[in-house]
């Protein structure tokens, strides 16, 4: 079943082995799983693929559980493209769509990334995990691991949102609660998880996260007819989404599956936490800390991102951009969302939406380019917050 060779440094090249337990590279940088693509071109047939029942693991010759025992699954994927006609007619886009991964279980994108880390740990013997979380990914491990029979150690922010910390507890993981931000849980979880011989599946910490997220690349390029849109518009926090994608359409051109044109990718933040953004219009080539990060958008609050290069790479690769909006615009614009399409989105994909009004507005999105942004959660799990 999956065509998994081997995971390479995305720094140096370094390559190691695919089978054994791993998180970093020695270079202390994220790892990316590599498949036999030439096999892969043989053997797969696209259409074939899209027969297949709706859901992440359609494409499991390109994800890197081997043995289809241990996926650990719940309906994770296969969820669809919108188009958006009235908020693009409002905005003068007469392509604009929206990828609604708040449908996936536990109302966002992250059991995407936590149902591949999840099955393939499994799969290499891991029976305890440990995770820091601005609050969702927390929800998606806690999940996962009560369906593979597998303990989850969860470090959240004390002001994380309450419908997370109330998905945690009722899986009965074990939930930290930590004072301080995604970066300080993270010190906290990795130390106990030293002690305790826990698995940490911080964000690109491991490897098979992105490979869950990479998915929705290939779902999106199927839902398009196999010709990507031109542009991308994604909430950007760790960046798995985002590196993932891109390194999905990498695939798929070698796999003869797309061609070689790109979307150009856009990078949405908050301003009250926006690292990657600073970097890209500084030129920088990796992200620095960010200062006081805060903002209402919770996944949004990374001020530290160890993916900070591959993201620029991929937005700067497709000529694309990024950009920063206020949280007064992402209540705004989520409110606006759901008047114009009945869509209630989290405040991190309303991010996108307020970073889409901006581009039209200034003419770098034509009116007639295929524009697609993304709500990666759900609005239904946070707190009400009508402006
Ligand atoms: C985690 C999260 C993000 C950020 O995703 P990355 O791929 O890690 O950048 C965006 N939106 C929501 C709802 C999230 O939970």
């Amino acid at each position: 079943m999956s065509y998994l060779t081997h995971l390479e440094c995305s720094l140096t090249g370094q390559i190691y082995d695919a089978d054994q337990l791993i998180r970093l590279s020695d270079a202390g940088q994220p790892l990316l799983a590599r498949y036999d693509l030439d096999k892969a071109r043989a053997e797969l047939d696209r259409d074939e693929i899209m027969r297949r029942p709706a859901s992440m693991w359609r494409f499991q010759e390109m994800l890197p559980v081997r043995d289809p025992q241990y996926i650990t699954t719940l309906g994770e994927g296969g969820k669809p493209v919108l188009k958006l006609n009235q908020l693009g007619q409002k905005l003068g886009l007469n392509q604009l769509y929206l990828k609604d991964e708040g449908q996936n279980p536990t109302g966002s994108f992250k059991a995407l990334g936590l149902a591949a880390a999840v099955s393939r740990a499994r799969e290499l013997g891991v029976t305890e995990f440990v995770i820091p979380t601005a609050g969702n990914a927390g929800s998606a491990l806690a999940a996962y691991a009560a369906r593979s029979n597998t303990v989850a150690h969860v470090y959240m922010p004390q002001d994380a949102p309450l419908i997370n910390l109330t998905e945690v507890q009722m899986t009965g993981a074990d939930l930290q609660l930590v004072n301080g931000l995604i970066n300080d849980a993270g010190r906290q979880a990795a130390a106990d998880a030293a002690e305790g011989g826990w698995f940490d599946v911080s964000t690109l910490k491991e490897p098979y996260r992105i490979e869950g997220k990479k998915i929705m690349g290939y779902e999106l390029a199927a839902a398009f007819a196999w010709e990507l849109p031109d542009v991308i518009i994604y909430p950007t926090g760790g960046g798995t989404g985002l590196i993932g994608m891109w390194k999905a359409f990498d695939e798929m051109e070698s796999l003869g599956w797309i061609g070689s044109k790109r979307p150009r990718m856009v990078a949405v933040q908050s301003d009250g936490c926006a690292p990657v953004v600073k970097a890209f219009h500084d030129g920088a080539e990796a992200t620095e800390a960010w200062e006081n990060a805060a903002t209402l958008a919770g996944g949004l609050r990374v001020p530290v991102a160890i993916g900070g290069r591959l993201m620029l790479t991929a937005l700067r690769d497709s000529d694309g951009t990024a950009v920063a909006v206020s949280d007064n615009r992402i209540l705004a614009a989520q409110q606006l969302l759901a008047r114009q399409e009945g869509i209630f989105v989290s405040l991190e994909a309303a991010a996108t939406i307020a970073a889409v009004e901006e581009l039209a507005a200034q003419n770098w999105i034509q009116p007639d380019e295929k524009t697609l942004v993304f709500n990666t959660g759900s609005g239904l799990k946070y707190r009400l917050l009508l402006t």
